[in-house]
């Protein structure tokens, strides 16, 4: 079994501020309820878990290919590669100071 490059040194200062920090904006803008919600590495786009009735994070990873999603609920420090379907731990401090402030691709 290969290891996952993608969620390999992964710390939160890796990821984009959340578009949408308290809410799944495909659930807004479709007026439905989500249970947890996630946040993609690649482009900050959040959506809701897989136990939301629309699974709007995981719809994200088909329409887009981006990979890697970490949870942004209080306390949770992990990402999930969809690639792989593995699930990798996210670092508090920052391994990459090169990556602190805005790289938005
Ligand atoms: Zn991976
Ligand atoms: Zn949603
Ligand atoms: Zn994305």
């Amino acid at each position: 079994m290969s290891a996952c490059e993608h969620l390999e040194n992964l710390a939160a200062s890796d990821f984009p501020p959340p578009r949408t920090p308290n809410a799944c904006e495909d659930c807004l803008n479709e007026g439905t309820q989500w249970v947890q919600l996630r946040e993609c590495r690649t482009c900050g786009d959040v959506g809701c878990c897989d136990s939301s009735p629309r699974k709007h994070a995981t719809a994200h990873f088909h329409q887009t290919q981006h990979p890697v999603m970490r949870s942004i609920m209080p306390g949770d420090a992990w990402a999930w590669c969809y690639l792989h379907s593995i699930y990798g731990d996210v670092g508090v401090a920052s391994r990459h100071p090169e990556a602190v402030g805005s790289r938005r691709t």
